[in-house]
């Protein structure tokens, strides 16, 4: 499918339909209020369609529903075998759907429709089919009590899971909260961002077709302010799962200690680290890797290599292959597939990355970009920038930016990068290039992040765990061990 011309594309975004209801109780509803807010593309600044606008009142539909289908056990009382059937559908049906489901994507927040329908829509379905074939090979534990007493350790699901998530990967997000939450046997509220609702929408009636019982797969978009707050806030949820800025994740704190002391998780932000040492065996793919790992999906990418520490001998070789790849990779219409970058999420988000670029211009050395462009005299799009003598005090190097805007600095030894890398509020991820495997052994133990990748950028496999040190956010997306966040221990002790 990644296969269609950019008049494929096209054609079949004209003919394409927006799903602009709340998804609650297995029906599409408008808002109680009628409120709506106006879903743009912004790569041509079109209105795509006026989405409900949930507050507080369709909160409590959703959340009560969700209740509904948890209490009568229709889901979270079935077999893993039926879970198992049911999501391993849902994969095929995001497969089948997937040139639908990528436009979505693109349109709604610019992201190059040929990277949603190669990674985002197949990672989707991926992730599906992976907890999907997971969730009935996970045993739960006897107790080594000694004869006359036999304790069970069982996990349970935990019951009704609110899931906020961010616009840079809409259905990806989702996925990475709804894909264990409901392989589990939770009921799950999702809200996707008001930059990013229509995969979301779309999912959860796919999701219906697989076989997942009304009430199970709730989705209420709206903003952040009421959608987001009333779902921490509620007293019914028993789990708020988010993914969105560091900012944010705290208020999800608030929300929690002031209702009902709800489990939160929180995936926030990065500021990720490049390291590239001078015994780096293969310079061009350390370029290649560096430059995909600030510049795929318009730097939108929480994990995003947004800090280039390069030892000094080879800095000037390294920044001057960036610079070559940044000028191979500008922006470009997203449906069309020989575009090489997309649009920003909105105008409000390309002018914030603007404010970094242009205070940067006054305090480091810009390479090459720096510059707001339109595409065929439409949109939001930002150049690929590269800023060499980054001071590690500047905004620059510590501010996450969120955009395609790579800040190179230099460091003598590896105590050095290893300070430099460390000093961060946040610890998401990291990547290190070296010919050594003692270096890499010795420089990842004392990373301070959750993910670090190797001769590599942000390797990611739903096998493996995601997640952040410090305020990057804690607790872990995918892998087994996301199930942790969606079931809760319990133990039943026999005496006989
Ligand atoms: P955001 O925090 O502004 O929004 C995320 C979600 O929270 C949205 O659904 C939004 O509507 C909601 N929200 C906003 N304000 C709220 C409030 N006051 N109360 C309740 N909910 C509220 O983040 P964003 O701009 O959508 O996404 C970008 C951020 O997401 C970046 O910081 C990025 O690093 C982070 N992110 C992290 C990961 C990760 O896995 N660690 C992955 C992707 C994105």
């Amino acid at each position: 499918m990644n296969e269609l011309s950019h008049k494929e594309w096209v054609g079949r975004a004209s003919a394409i339909r927006f799903r602009d209801k709340a998804f609650i109780d297995g029906k599409p509803v408008s808002a109680r209020s009628g409120r709506t807010f106006a879903s743009i593309n912004p790569a041509t600044g079109a209105t795509l369609a006026e989405v409900a606008s949930c507050g507080e009142e369709d909160i409590d539909l959703a959340v009560a529903a969700a209740r509904r289908s948890f209490e009568a056990g229709v889901w979270s009382r079935t077999s893993p075998q039926h879970r198992k059937e049911v999501l391993l559908r849902l994969a095929a049906l995001l497969r089948e759907n997937l040139p639908e489901l990528a436009l979505l994507e693109s349109l709604d927040m610019g992201k190059l429709v040929k990277d949603a329908a190669t990674i985002d829509v197949p990672g989707s379905a991926a992730i599906f089919q992976w907890y999907a074939e997971a969730i009935d090979k996970v045993y739960d534990e006897v107790a080594p009590t000694g004869q006359g007493d036999l304790a069970l350790v069982r996990r349970e699901p935990l019951g009704v899971v609110g899931a906020v998530v961010p616009w840079n990967f809409p259905l990806d997000m989702a996925t990475w909260k709804c894909a264990p939450a409901l392989a589990a046997g939770n009921s799950v509220v999702l809200k996707p961002a008001e930059q990013s609702p229509f995969s979301a929408l779309r999912l959860a009636e796919l999701a219906m077709e697989a076989g997942l019982p009304a009430g199970v797969l709730n989705v209420v978009p709206g903003l952040g302010e009421t959608a987001g707050q009333a779902l921490g806030r509620h007293m019914d949820v028993d789990c708020l799962a988010f993914t969105g800025s560091t900012a944010v994740g705290k208020l999800f704190l608030q929300y929690s200690g002031q209702s009902n002391m709800k489990q939160v998780w929180l995936e926030t932000g990065g500021k990720s680290p490049n390291l590239v040492f001078a015994d780096c065996a293969d310079l061009d793919a350390a370029a290649d890797m560096a430059a995909f790992g600030i510049f795929f999906n318009q730097g939108q990418v929480c994990s995003a290599n947004s800090r280039l520490l390069v030892e000094r001998g080879i800095k000037d070789a390294l920044v001057e292959k960036l610079a070559e790849r940044a000028a191979a990779t500008q922006p470009g219409d997203p449906l069309d597939p020989a575009s090489r970058m997309g649009a920003m999420v909105d105008a409000r988000h390309a002018a914030t990355v603007m404010r970094f670029i242009d205070g940067g211009r006054k305090s480091a050395r810009l390479v090459t970009g720096g510059g707001r462009i339109s595409v065929d005299g439409r949109g939001s799009f930002v150049q690929p920038t590269i800023f060499d003598n980054v001071s590690p005090d500047d905004p620059l190097a510590r501010d996450e930016i969120f955009g395609p805007v790579l800040s190179v600095i230099a460091f003598d030894s590896e105590e050095e990068a290893l300070r430099i890398a460390n000093d961060s509020i946040y610890g998401l991820a990291a990547s290190l290039w070296t010919d050594s495997l003692s270096r890499a052994h010795r420089i990842a133990e004392r990373l301070r992040v959750g993910t670090v990748s190797v001769n590599t950028v942000d390797a990611l496999s739903p096998m493996t765990p995601f997640g952040g040190f410090r305020q990057s956010g804690f607790g872990r997306d995918l892998s087994l061990h996301a199930l942790d966040k969606y079931t809760a221990l319990k133990t039943t002790w026999i005496k006989y």
